[in-house]
């Protein structure tokens, strides 16, 4: 079988030709370009099984980031394991949010909360070397991928095992950021999401169990002045901006992602009282 024929293949079974082109591209270890300009290459029995094998694996419904092992991310590739979450474009913006509201200071110390594959904590780091990045992750496994992006990426981060705060208990930050899960249990969107770790999507029940113990959490662990950004679901902006309300910030705010959907909120800590 030739490239062509293996990419018309993976056609049939419903794959998506990007997706097709780079399932084929990262079995051959070439450039997508590669592939477009030799599509009369005959391709190994052994490379065509596998090429089959991902197919079917990504006609079932499986993140092509698993498939690959990576996604790219703010511009920088990312190692991805089922162990996390795939890191999406809608988070961009959390790190846009969080690279202007650190713009004056500097060698702030700053917290990335359930930080999965590190996208956002090794993309600030990255963006801004002079900052003190943690991340932390309940979930081990999780935070070894980070650290080997973290690696792989050249930043340096320090990463912590535990639950939201738990891991930082007494310490305060400039900037607190965390893309936690927040789906509501029965969200129908769920079951299309399987293959992703159901803790790193869901905190169960309402979807706000995490935003609300994040948000709670942050006055103790926030400098005078410090920044709290958090993503959350299109229909929790309110939700999420009462809560910061009633947790002593300032201005509550909220930003759309490109499709317009309230994605993130955001606020500042005036200090304590
Ligand atoms: N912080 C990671 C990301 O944004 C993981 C988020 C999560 O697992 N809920 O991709």
């Amino acid at each position: 079988m030739q490239v062509k024929a293996a990419l018309a293949l993976a056609r049939s079974r419903g794959v998506e030709r990007l997706d097709a082109q780079l399932l084929l591209s990262h079995a051959l270890a070439q450039s997508r370009s590669w592939l477009i300009a030799h599509d009369d290459h005959p391709l190994a029995p052994s490379l065509q099984q596998h090429f089959v094998h991902s197919v079917e694996r990504r006609a079932a419904g499986e993140p092509l980031a698993y498939l690959i092992g990576e996604r790219e991310f703010h511009g920088l590739r990312f190692v991805v394991s089922p162990a996390v979450l795939v890191p999406r474009p809608e988070t961009e913006l959390l790190v846009d949010w969080s690279l202007a509201v650190l713009r004056a200071s500097e060698a702030a110390p700053i917290v990335d909360l359930g930080t999965g594959s590190g996208a956002i904590a090794v993309t600030l780091a990255r963006r801004r070397p002079d900052l003190h990045v943690t991340a932390t992750d309940i979930d081990l496994t999780a935070l070894q991928v980070a650290q080997l992006n973290a690696k792989q990426l050249g930043a340096s981060i320090e990463c912590l095992h535990g639950s939201w705060w738990q891991p930082v208990a007494g310490r305060r930050f400039q900037l607190a950021v965390s893309n936690p899960p927040y789906i509501d249990e029965n969200d129908p969107h769920l079951p299309n999401l399987r293959h992703e770790p159901r803790h790193a999507l869901t905190p169960g029940g309402d979807g706000l169990a995490a935003l609300r113990q994040i948000v709670c959490g942050a006055p103790a662990h926030l400098q005078p002045g410090g920044w709290l950004l958090l993503e959350h679901g299109h229909d929790q902006g309110a939700a999420v901006r009462a809560l910061l309300d009633d947790a002593g910030f300032t201005c509550p705010q909220t930003r759309r992602d490109l499709a317009g959907l309230e994605r993130c909120s955001g606020a500042c800590w005036p200090g304590d009282t």
